[in-house]
């Protein structure tokens, strides 16, 4: 099962004359590479999943995927064993299900909208899903995760903006990676959301041969800190299948995240994490998470005090050609 290649034009136009942007969405030999202990669904989200769509692994957190689509699809992709699989959009029976299951579990406060990208659906689509969830409960916080402000800017019309301030409290989550996706058009789309009073935090995915530079990765904070937008995470690539050419050793991303602490004001600072492999969760990264190392894995102290394994790849990116 691969991922499908699909792009906007405009982010084609890009990434023609960007070779990290072109590396983010061209299909490469490399994804047919599966290591041993790369799996199709590396966050486990199957094992927390209590109805087909909804992944419920924090007790105050729940996530829909709400369709399988995007305006482009990464070549890095965690969750590609869902993402363009023909599932296509939560339809209304399980659209109700959903809500019936977050009404009798009063402890989630955070409803998240994932895929595939949410931004996908029609406005009216959205809107009927919005309003369901505010229906819920007034203080429940709508966590909207979208690529579509770098891939397809154009999408964030005055009108989708006004559909999504008015299911506030909702907090839009943009995933730009490098800062040549900074462009006129992506800061507009940013400025119609922020001028209808909706909070926007970005989350970034280390990316080796794309932003695996503290230059990259700081004008990239950096403007993002310019347009009103906190990062939030910088993520360490998880353990999905096909995509270790582009992960970086986490020594490198130790060092790296180091050096960006030194050079960045704590706003234009995101918080390095990770998602533990077997379902450990996600979990802030610090080399003092690091409980011990041999020559195949660092052992993680998660959240749980169980350790787990993350793979030292030192070797794969010593052997490999930086495409960048
Ligand atoms: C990442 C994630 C969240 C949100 O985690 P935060 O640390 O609050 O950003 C919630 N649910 C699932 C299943 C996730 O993978």
């Amino acid at each position: 099962m691969s991922l499908p290649f699909l792009v906007t034009p405009y982010y084609r136009r890009l990434a023609d004359t960007h070779p990290a942007l072109a590396r983010q969405i061209t299909p490469s030999p490399l994804e047919a590479r599966t290591l041993p202990y790369e799996t199709a669904d590396p966050l486990a989200d199957a094992a927390h999943s209590p109805l087909p769509r909804l992944v419920h692994r924090y007790p105050d957190r729940a996530l829909i995927l709400v369709t399988d689509r995007c305006a482009a699809y990464c070549r890095f992709c965690f969750r590609r064993h869902f993402t363009a699989s023909g599932e296509s959009s939560l339809t209304p029976g399980q659209e109700q299900a959903i809500l019936a299951y977050l009404r009798e579990h009063p402890e989630v406060e955070e409803v998240l909208l994932s895929g595939g990208d949410p931004l996908m659906l029609p406005d009216t689509r959205l809107a009927a899903l919005l309003s369901g969830l505010r229906a819920l409960r007034p203080g429940l916080v709508i966590r909207l995760g979208t690529r579509i402000p770098v891939v397809l800017p154009t999408r964030i019309t005055a009108r989708l903006a006004r559909i999504l301030a008015a299911a506030r409290p909702l907090w839009v989550v943009t995933h730009f990676n490098h800062p040549a996706e900074l462009t006129p058009e992506a800061h507009a789309a940013v400025e119609a959301l922020l001028t209808c009073g909706l909070p926007v935090v970005n989350q970034t995915v280390l990316l080796r041969g794309v932003n695996d530079h503290e230059e990259t990765l700081a004008a990239l904070f950096r403007g993002l800190l310019r347009w009103g937008v906190k990062p939030y995470y910088l993520l360490q690539g998880d353990l999905a299948a096909g995509t270790s050419h582009f992960r970086t050793p986490l020594s490198h991303t130790f060092d790296l995240y180091d050096r960006l602490s030194s050079m960045l004001s704590g706003l234009a600072l995101p918080v390095l994490a990770v998602d533990l492999p077997d379902g450990g969760g996600k979990v802030r990264l610090h080399r003092s998470s690091v409980v011990r190392t041999d020559e195949t894995w660092y052992y993680l102290q998660g959240p749980d005090g169980g350790l787990y394994r993350y793979p030292r790849e030192e070797h794969l990116y010593e052997r490999e050609d930086d495409p960048s």
